[in-house]
């Protein structure tokens, strides 16, 4: 079966990245075989915030949060939590976090954070051009506001910092914000707008409208769970409950948990944990707000979306198996308390958490290792909805150097496998 493998792509993985890059890689001409035990986008792309983000080119840590971390890690329902009987597991990984906060380390983050980013919003509009579903993102801008006079000084060195990466942003002030988003309370002084992020009207749409076009083009998905598998001289093998698959190569993107299929396949244990993440989903908020809304104080998100508000955001270290802490996703009620001028309902509110897939220097793993026969694409942290088009387009050529149309994409080398 090896030596003739019905598939040239396995794709492990049916998240944002692996559904992207499977419809991409399709449109090159390649057989493709999306496999995955749930039904496509029930991992993190389920409920993400839909924030295309592209103006996020600095790591969720950096030395400034030093000092007010342990007071953070302290407060359980505070934006970023840790799990002390998790700790011994996620050292390493905070080691590794720290070493990466020093110059040289932090400005190779933010200088691949921004090649992503600057090339995201473009990429997607390709990517639903394409399938014709164009309505599902909507580039309209954020808002990053904020409440107190305090923070006023903070947010204009930020704007500093975005103004050098050459990020867009413009400074408002409170009347600009009372004029765009009206319900919006006025205890908001102003804040920071980006006009070239976006927002998707539901991401999990985003997915199936994927799902749909690549069947469509000839892609198969299997619910199947990759328990491991070989490298082959002429593929690979994958092992599943019911015997294994084989393919001319396969592609690793299972989000957070793409360790274990990474080490059996290549050899190399890659540093990954999971940010755990929740949201709140407001049926009956919906036209509350014209774009994404970012708290500076209270740290969390609001986007409107086609079915309602959501509010999302939140840091907890815990790992993959811990059940899920939904008084975590009910606090982003009471955080959003005071930011309009009528209370958001929670009637018919539904909570949710997700597995953020995270290495500890902020940037994914999109590679290919084993003579091309395992491509990688994994680990996109805060950032996979936003990057998950640009994603495609670099494992799309990668995968067919010769027939790819050539849109400036950022270099691979930063997002190197062989960094751990
Ligand atoms: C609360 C929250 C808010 C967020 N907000 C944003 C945002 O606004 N903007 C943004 O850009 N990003 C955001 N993110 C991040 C984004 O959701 C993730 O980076 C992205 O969804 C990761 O996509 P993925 O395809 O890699 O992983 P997933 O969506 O998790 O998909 C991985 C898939 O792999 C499958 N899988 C696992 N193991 C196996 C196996 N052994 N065999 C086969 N399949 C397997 C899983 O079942 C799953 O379907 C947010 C995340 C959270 C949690």
């Amino acid at each position: 079966m090896a030596n003739n493998p019905a598939h040239d792509i396995a794709v492990v993985g049916a998240g944002i990245i692996g559904v992207a890059c499977a419809l991409r890689l399709a449109r090159q001409g390649l057989r493709v075989v999306v496999i995955d035990p749930q039904p496509p986008g029930h991992g993190a792309s389920f409920g993400n915030a839909g924030h295309l983000a592209t103006e996020q080119v600095f790591p969720i840590a950096d030395v400034s949060i030093l000092k007010r971390l342990p007071g953070m890690l302290l407060d359980s329902m505070g934006p970023l939590r840790l799990d002390w009987r998790y700790l011994p597991r996620a050292l390493p990984w905070f080691t590794r976090l720290l070493l990466n906060l020093r110059a040289q380390p932090f400005e190779n983050t933010v200088a691949g954070l921004r090649a992503l980013n600057e090339s995201s919003l473009a990429a997607w509009q390709r990517l639903l051009g394409d399938i014709q579903r164009s309505e599902l993102l909507k580039v309209d801008g954020s808002l990053l506001a904020y409440e107190r006079s305090e923070s006023r000084q903070a947010l204009e060195a930020l704007q500093q910092r975005l103004h050098q990466q050459q990020v867009p942003v413009d400074v408002w002030q409170a009347g600009a914000i009372r004029e765009t988003a009206p319900q919006l309370s006025e205890r908001i002084q102003g804040g920071l707008f980006f006009p070239r992020t976006g927002h998707f009207i539901d991401p999990y749409r985003v997915v199936t409208a994927l799902v749909d076009a690549a069947k469509a083009g000839g892609v198969s998905f299997l619910q199947q769970r990759i328990a491991g598998g070989q490298v082959q001289d002429d593929g690979v093998c994958l092992h599943t409950d019911n015997g294994p698959i084989n393919a001319r190569r396969v592609l690793i993107a299972c989000g957070a948990h793409s360790a274990p299929l990474t080490a059996a396949l290549t050899g190399i244990k890659v540093p990954l944990d999971t940010e755990r993440g929740y949201h709140l989903m407001l049926p009956h908020e919906t036209g509350r707000l014209p774009f994404p809304v970012t708290s500076l104080e209270r740290k969390f998100i609001m986007t409107p979306m086609s079915d309602g508000l959501r509010l999302a955001g939140t840091v907890e270290f815990a790992g993959l198996q811990k059940p899920a802490n939904m008084q975590r996703a009910w606090q982003l009620h009471r955080l959003s308390q005071g930011l309009f001028r009528e209370d958001l309902s929670t009637e018919a509110a539904t909570p949710w958490m997700g597995f953020r897939p995270s290495l500890p220097d902020s940037l994914p793993v999109i590679d290919q290792a084993c003579d091309g026969k395992v491509l990688l694409a994994f680990g996109h942290q805060h950032l996979g909805l936003t990057q998950a088009a640009v994603t495609a387009e670099m494992l799309a050529r990668m995968a067919c150097p010769a027939s790819t149309p050539a849109p400036d994409l950022p270099r691979r080398e930063r997002y190197r496998l062989a960094r751990f």
